[in-house]
């Protein structure tokens, strides 16, 4: 297994519900704590335009979140072999990315670019968005997310490489602190081929439109 060289300690952690995580909470007591919070802004949670909004948070809290149900090894078990003769690089460029900061509970908003070098087998590439969403749907950090889509579709697809480039801003850095508009955040993860080879990096940051200032890596 290479590593990508993105890695600090706090990127292996695993944001999996463990043992000893109070169980989930239930609908009402989501609710209250949506009430709590909008009191908290100094607004009346009984007000009429409120009343249905705890409600339509914890709906939303199901959506922003739904990757925890999931398992994303389990989505790209089925793969292709048909495609063995291929052997350059498959791309899928511009899936959209929403993902939330752990530190903020804000979104972050923008595009993934997740690419490999098949050895033989290939995956339905519905699956490569579909392992963006697994993990982005989570409770995240935007190293930690380049890097978990990147090792798993390296430990499950055993490819000759794996290059995922993720951009998008913060919500928090937006409309808070420095508030920042704008301003996107590039991170990225080389496995095998692309880590020893800067030329297919080069070819991969120009497929996906970076500026050239992007393309070192
Ligand atoms: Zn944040």
């Amino acid at each position: 297994m290479d590593h990508c060289g993105c890695g600090a300690d706090f990127l292996d952690f695993e944001p999996v519900r463990k043992s000893g995580i109070p169980p989930r909470p239930s609908g009402a007591e989501v609710e209250q704590a949506v009430r709590t919070l909008i009191a908290a802004a100094g607004d009346d949670p009984l007000r009429e335009g409120l009343i249905e909004t705890p409600a339509r948070v914890a709906k939303a809290y199901r959506e922003w979140f739904a990757g925890y149900a999931v398992d994303p090894a389990r989505l790209l078990e089925r793969v292709f072999s048909e495609s063995e003769d291929y052997d350059d690089t498959v791309l899928l460029r511009d899936i959209p990315l929403v993902s939330t900061c752990e530190h903020h509970l804000a979104p972050i908003l923008g595009r993934a670019h997740v690419a490999y070098r098949p050895d033989g087998r290939v995956v339905g590439i519905s699956k490569l968005s579909r392992l963006v969403d697994a993990y982005a749907r989570r409770l995240q950090l935007q190293e930690r997310l380049t890097r978990q889509i990147a090792l798993t579709l390296d430990e499950t697809l055993r490819p000759r490489g794996v290059a995922v480039v993720i951009e998008a801003t913060h919500g928090c850095m937006a409309t808070r602190g420095v508030n920042q508009q704008g301003v996107s955040m590039v991170t990225k993860c080389w496995l095998g081929d692309f880590r020893r080879d800067a030329g297919l990096r080069w070819e991969l940051m120009a497929s996906i439109g970076s500026a050239p200032a992007r393309m070192e890596s």
